[in-house]
């Protein structure tokens, strides 16, 4: 619309500049054409502007990683439009996403030793209930083919994923049980390890303890999946892991929720060295908007932030002074001098891209599961404000498909053998 009228603004200008240079025209020639310059310049900025709009709802836009079954846990719908959460169906659609990855992650700290399965299948219960009271609306999908087919008819496709390699109980039979009930992917580990493979936390500096890498039994999960067809998700996985599982798959591996470490050195995030091997592998890295991930010192800045804020609210509970404290206002104050915006998802995108191409990244928003997004990004429904970056950026429309999803339906496509139909 911005561009139509900027355009309008223009031929009107032109036959007015016309008129009044008739009789002066060498005097007043060049101040006109700069005008005219300026004006083009302003449509055609406006015309990118709205085109990146049009651009991401033709694209296939797929999120790897979100939360939003936990909150059903919590007694919140995602199933009708909500201010509350990152995520609900209505939301997800005004989003533009086409493919939602749904992470089942069952809460070590609650549900270990021998809940960790049992309260998978709930959650795995739920979003199949989920999708059977809304078919108009989201279906679970297993496969690229049927991908396409639901995108088609304009609802939301459904992947599963398992956040946590606890969750398969240490038993084959139970990781063949989630991929017959649509699961696509799991993640090796958490923060917490299994006993077959050591978690990126538990592998730093910080929290080092137990085995390192992969099991033999872990070597069989892994070997396992290949066959099944499940992806294996790396988001979590510590160093050893990592390079243990890329020396044995046959299939290409994702991070379905990590950032870049040497833009900010967070466990979490993967070193270049890394994410080379992964570009080698056929995978991917896909980026995740938690600002602790996104910038240098955030993560450190936030928690020591919230300590206080607790220290505070402890200490007038303690003394029972009935003073107001605005715990949310207390912590921005630390935060807000860093705090991201979009175009922190951006920077990681254009690390990666130029590390080792377009083809090795995508978006793992871990919506839900995450306590803060960066400005601009507040729930789901703003993803188009990435498109709007990365147009902004100069990156071709070829090149923002791959990033918003293509290089996902490749990856999805190589865990199969033969076509799915
Ligand atoms: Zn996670």
């Amino acid at each position: 619309m911005l561009c139509v009228k900027a355009e309008i603004i223009f031929y009107l200008y032109y036959i007015w500049a016309g008129v009044m240079t008739f009789n002066n025209f060498f005097e007043k020639y060049f101040k006109h054409t700069l005008i005219c310059f300026l004006i083009f310049l302003s449509a055609s900025k406006s015309h990118s502007q709205s085109n990146y709009l049009t651009l991401h709802q033709e694209a296939l836009v797929v999120d790897l990683h979100n939360d939003a079954i936990c909150r059903c846990f919590k007694g919140q719908n995602i199933e009708r439009f909500s201010r509350r959460g990152h995520v609900d169906l209505v939301r997800l659609k005004q989003g533009g996403v086409d493919v939602q990855f749904f992470a089942l992650w069952p809460d070590p700290r609650k549900y270990m030793p021998d809940g960790m399965f049992k309260h998978t299948t709930a959650m795995l219960d739920t979003l199949h209930q989920i999708a059977t009271r809304n078919p108009d609306k989201i279906k679970i999908v297993k496969n690229p083919d049927q991908i396409r087919q639901i995108v088609k008819q304009g609802k939301i496709a459904a992947c599963i994923g398992i956040e946590g390699g606890t969750a398969i109980e240490n038993s084959l039979t139970k990781l063949d049980y989630f991929y017959r009930r649509g699961v696509r992917y799991l993640g090796l580990t958490w923060n917490d390890s299994p006993d077959w493979a050591s978690s990126a936390k538990d592998e730093s500096k910080l929290y080092r303890q137990g085995h390192r890498g992969l099991t033999d039994f872990g070597k069989q999960v892994v070997r396992r999946m290949n066959e099944l067809s499940m992806m294996i998700d790396l988001s979590h996985a510590g160093e050893q892991t990592f390079y243990d599982v890329l020396e044995i798959t046959t299939k290409p591996v994702i991070a379905s929720h990590s950032c870049v470490y040497s833009i900010c050195p967070h466990y979490r995030n993967l070193k270049d060295k890394q994410i080379r091997a992964l570009a080698k592998n056929g995978g991917a890295v896909f980026i995740n908007f938690y600002p602790g991930f996104l910038v240098k010192g955030f993560e450190r800045i936030y928690q020591r932030a919230r300590k206080r804020a607790t220290a505070i609210e402890d200490s007038l509970q303690s003394n029972q002074i009935n003073e107001p404290f605005d715990r949310s206002a207390f912590i921005h104050q630390f935060i807000d001098p860093i705090y991201p915006k979009v175009s922190a998802i951006v920077d990681h995108i254009d690390y990666v891209v130029k590390l080792v191409g377009d083809d090795y990244v995508g978006l793992g928003s871990d919506f839900d599961g995450i306590m803060l997004t960066p400005a601009g990004l507040h729930d789901v429904s703003k993803m188009p404000a990435i498109t709007r970056e990365l147009v902004k950026r100069g990156y071709s429309e070829d090149s923002i498909k791959k990033i918003l999803g293509g290089n996902f339906m490749r990856i999805f496509s190589k865990q199969f053998p033969k076509p799915t139909k």
